[in-house]
């Protein structure tokens, strides 16, 4: 079992103050992998001490440098990415292959992404010509924690530290106690790339000690925090008497709306997306929308694809599904499912238990439920398993009515070869993100959410804003 019980702090591998261990368990095979230590308030303490020693000097460093720094450490990444892809797949239990690609290569993407948006981004803007003498500065924010989730572990600590540091701020990271190992190897990154000692620091631990330290500490200017809508309101509670920013990435209930004229792929596809990683992503398309003219073929389309997809251990290649990431997600899982059966879906395809012949980890069913109606548990509760809910409607209102029925609003799907059905879809739905006939989003582009979903906006410029305060100064004196 792997030894992880040092943090990362002012450059240096420490010991907790107090020993309090925890179990790293890998979910295809529920033995501990690794055993990691749970800081207390020293470990914060001392962490949020390093990050703010830090901020002033690294504030005040050329941006060239700050990039230099960024780019080893894209170029490191990706020189360990296998070494990556193995933290990841053995922690959550993604399958080795996803974990290599998609999970290791979403960090890939968006440091890239973020070296292009900061090369180009002007921290130092006149007004406008109108008023010649007023100036536009933008200052990192300062010593930011970080608290991210276990389910895209990579995609969620780039998203935060690259952008927060490529600006000037310094952080703390605080990674998921379930999945931490990825993040470690991510300190031994940064440690390798050559950053001043404090401007990266990363304290294990769980939410009512480390994060709940972090989002009360008086010397933390910010949370960006991605997770669950009941950690989100517990840390900007927390956070109000110190008037910190806080930046919420939260959950998601997102419906793929099908239209009868969409493409003939777009059910198969819908499904497929939405047992990816196993159903733990936030913008899973989890409520399927089908106009009704087209519902029972539908429904037969996703019932197959259900059938299709195997589900095997994470250690193994190929393109199956692993396990869920924890016993807490498979029961959780299993109690919606059930729940299903009970208000009265239709079970196509899957069901309660493990499949046949799997008889250890925490493995799920791909399911389907059809003649689901929006009000049912499982339309409006983040399920994070690979369950599918399908759900028929008569027209555009009432599919955008439905859609738009949900305290989430993160990433909304349309299906149709109308373009000008599709672009008034898009402007009718309440989320962050609308994806239309699977066209993914571009290099840069914005990844938050509207209501429950969230305030903040990650990626590209947007993330880099995220981290920055605005000052305005008059009197600016023009050469
Ligand atoms: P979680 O909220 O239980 O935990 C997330 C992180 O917050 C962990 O590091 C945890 O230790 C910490 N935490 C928990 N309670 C806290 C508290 N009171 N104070 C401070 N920190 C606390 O979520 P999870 O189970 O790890 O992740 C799944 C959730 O994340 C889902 O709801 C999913 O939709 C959401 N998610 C959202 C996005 C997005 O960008 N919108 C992306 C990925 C996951």
């Amino acid at each position: 079992m792997l030894d992880k019980r040092k943090f990362y702090i002012n450059g240096e591998w420490v010991s907790p103050a107090k020993t309090n261990d925890f179990e790293v368990i890998n979910p295809s095979t529920e033995q501990p992998c690794a055993v990691i230590s749970l800081g207390g308030e020293a470990d914060t303490q001392a962490a949020v001490e390093a990050a703010k020693q830090a901020f002033d000097s690294w504030r005040q460093t050329p941006k060239s440098e700050r990039l230099a720094l960024i780019e080893k450490l894209a170029e490191i990444y990706q020189a360990r990415s296998q070494e990556m892809g193995e933290a990841i797949s053995m922690e959550m239990g993604a399958p080795i292959s996803l974990a290599n690609t998609a999970q290791v290569g979403s960090g890939t993407w968006h440091i890239g992404n973020f070296i292009r948006a900061f090369k180009n981004f002007e921290f130092d803007r006149p007004l406008g010509d109108h008023a010649p003498n007023d100036r536009i500065l933008y200052d990192p924010i300062g010593v930011c924690g970080l608290i991210t989730p276990w389910n895209w572990p990579m995609n969620q600590v780039t998203l935060k530290a690259i952008p927060a540091m490529a600006v000037g701020c310094t952080v703390v990271l605080k990674p998921s106690e379930i999945a931490p190992l990825s993040s470690m190897l991510f300190a031994e990154m940064v440690d390798e790339a050559g950053f001043p000692a404090g401007v990266f620091n990363l304290v294990n631990g769980d939410g009512p000690g480390v994060g709940t330290q972090l989002s009360g500490h008086p010397d933390v200017d910010m949370i960006s925090f991605t997770g669950s809508a009941r950690a989100g309101t517990a840390i900007s509670k927390n956070a109000a008497d110190t008037i910190k920013r806080v930046s919420l990435e939260l959950g998601g209930k997102g419906a793929n709306v099908i239209f009868a004229d969409a493409d003939e792929k777009a059910v198969k596809r819908g499904a497929i997306h939405c047992f990816g990683n196993t159903g733990q992503s936030c913008n899973a398309p989890t409520r399927m929308l089908v106009e009704r003219s087209y519902y029972d073929e539908a429904v037969a389309i996703a019932k197959d694809t259900a059938e299709k997809t195997a589900v095997d251990v994470s250690s193994k290649e190929g393109r199956h599904i692993g396990p869920v990431v924890s016993k807490l997600q498979f029961d959780k899982i299993q109690t919606l499912i059930e729940k299903g059966i009970d208000e009265g879906a239709r079970l196509v395809a899957g069901g309660p238990g493990r499949p046949d012949g799997i008889e250890k980890g925490y493995f799920v069913k791909p399911t389907v439920f059809a003649d689901v109606n929006n009000d049912m548990t499982i339309a409006r509760e983040e399920i994070f398993g690979p369950v599918l809910s399908i759900i028929p409607f008569d027209n555009e209102e009432e599919a955008v009515k439905i859609a738009n029925d949900t305290v989430y609003g993160l990433t909304n799907y349309v299906q149709t070869q109308d373009g000008a059905k599709a672009n008034r879809m898009a402007r009718n739905l309440r989320s962050g993100m609308v994806e239309m006939n699977g066209t993914s989003r571009g290099a840069g582009s914005p990844f938050g959410g509207f209501k429950q979903s969230g305030n903040g906006r990650e990626g590209g410029v947007w993330g880099l804003e995220d981290f920055l305060e605005v000052k305005a100064v008059s009197g600016w004196s023009v050469e």
